[in-house]
């Protein structure tokens, strides 16, 4: 049972059932919808129905995760559709009348001097000249074709930008009704957006767990009260790697990664994961290693972005993710992922961190291959994934919504259950559902965690080693 978990991002390619079934058959544990390409011709309502109806006939879980694009800045309308850049040459950005408009106004006036603009993922760079109000005199670093709707960034360039958009607002609220179980806030900044996000969130009458989008070099350096703030991290290395040097780019991934494990937050590595998938059959070297190394630095979950939404190769992309992490995943082992990682550093001072140590313990020395957390809220089960057992953990919930969620966490199994009235009646039963549900046999053994007075949350203070009968 693979435990690095596979996020795909819905698009043109995979918006059919034929193809979201072969993503799930193959894989997908989080579907992810980009609300940056959302419009309503779309029918989104209906994929997630589908995707829930599926769900339910294979008895597993799939989570869905709304991306909202915050200030997302791109090349407006274009007078031929594209603009031919010559190197050396000199073009003004900003409103409708410059040779290169953008999709929002932006006001330039806190920036004096220095950074620079990018435009499409970095392929095209420019220093800036002068600055107006309105309007940068740019000057091409190197020549190339820009066409409308390509990304702009503005590395080194304080701009004035809200976090959350009118546009994300929207989408927000559209998440909540299709019952998204994750958000993603993109181009964070600082540890405040969680609670503009939050307030948004509330005021429809909402609670959905965040994901910040580590994006801007701004995230970087507010990376520590920025993690603990939200309730997961992306490694957004597509704009990451423009906003930043691309040379630190591996240095920021690890960073950011171990600092997640360290205080025990999901963290997810995107972006060009499998690019070459996107049009051809068969991904290059360097990319299966980009997968195994994301799954030796520790992360919870790798994302698909192009390869799912626009690739020639959706299903196939899914598949080889798979079996390279299945394959990376055996070799796993707390003394050889993430070069940060020491025991030592993980002060464990409540009674759920210390029973899932020794569960992690415990299930290591004597080779058992099964955890079952039962949780209300999911922590437990989360909190178990941070300590990396070699053992898959089966997370047995009443609650959908968490199940689902749960998804996403490394080494979760996430089990539907219905509440029980005691502790020994949890216990007998959940060796009989897992052996239903073909995941143990009998005579194995399993560590089961839970709170004696079944069902409440946050008890969490029992540990036994049960035998399937
Ligand atoms: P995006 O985020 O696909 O929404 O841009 C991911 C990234 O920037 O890598
Ligand atoms: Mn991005």
């Amino acid at each position: 049972m693979r435990k690095t978990k596979i996020i795909a991002t819905l698009g043109p390619s995979s918006f059919n059932q034929e193809t979201i079934s072969g993503l799930m058959d193959n894989g997908m544990d989080v579907a992810r919808i980009n609300m940056s390409h959302y419009n309503e011709k779309i029918g989104l309502d209906k994929h997630i129905h589908f995707i829930r109806d599926q769900a339910v006939k294979y008895s597993r879980t799939v989570a869905i995760l709304f991306d909202l694009c915050g200030p997302k800045i791109r090349v407006g309308k274009l007078k031929n559709g594209s603009i031919t850049i010559k190197k050396g040459n000199h073009y003004t950005l900003g409103g409708t009348n410059c040779d290169i408009p953008l999709n929002i106004d932006l006001s330039f006036t806190s920036h004096s001097s220095g950074g620079a603009v990018k435009v499409n993922d970095g392929s095209l760079s420019f220093d800036i000249a002068e600055v107006e109000d309105n309007t940068l005199k740019l000057s091409a670093h190197n020549s190339g074709e820009i066409s409308s709707g390509k990304g702009v960034n503005f590395p080194g360039v304080k701009l004035d930008l809200p976090s959350l958009t009118e546009k994300d607002k929207r989408d927000l609220k559209l998440a909540v009704e299709l019952g998204a179980d994750w958000l993603a806030m993109s181009f964070v900044r600082s540890a405040n957006d969680y609670g503009t996000i939050n307030k948004e969130l509330e005021r429809v009458g909402a609670s959905i767990p965040v994901i910040a989008k580590i994006e801007k070099p701004e995230a970087i350096d507010n990376l520590g009260v920025i993690i603990d703030s939200f309730d997961g991290i992306l490694v957004a290395r597509g704009d990451l790697g423009v906003e930043m040097p691309l040379k630190e780019l591996p240095i920021l991934q690890k960073k950011i990664v171990n600092e997640c494990l360290q205080k025990r937050k999901p963290v997810i590595i995107a972006t060009q994961m499998l690019d070459t998938m996107i049009h051809s059959p068969n991904p290059t070297r360097a990319e299966v290693n980009d997968i195994a190394n994301a799954i030796y630095d520790g992360a919870d979950a790798m994302m698909l972005s192009g390869e799912t939404t626009v690739g020639e190769y959706a299903v196939e992309s899914v598949k080889m993710m798979d079996e390279v992490a299945c394959s990376i995943d055996k070799d796993l082992d707390t003394r050889n992922f993430n070069r940060y990682i020491y025991q030592e550093r993980w002060r464990i001072q409540d009674f759920r961190g210390s029973i899932c140590h020794a569960a992690m313990i415990l299930s290591n020395d004597l080779s058992i291959n099964n955890i079952v957390i039962m949780t209300e809220s999911g922590l437990t089960a989360m909190k178990m994934a941070r300590y990396r057992p070699k053992a898959r953990i089966f997370a047995l919930c009443t609650n959908e919504k968490v199940c689902s969620q749960l998804s996403l966490i490394w080494g979760v199994t996430p089990v539907l259950v219905e509440p029980y009235s005691t502790t020994e009646e949890m216990i007998q039963n959940t060796g009989s559902l897992l052996s239903d549900l073909e995941f143990v046999d009998k005579g194995d053994l399993f560590i089961i965690t839970a709170g004696v007075s079944a069902g409440v949350s946050g008890t969490t203070n029992m540990l036994k080693i049960h035998k399937v009968e």
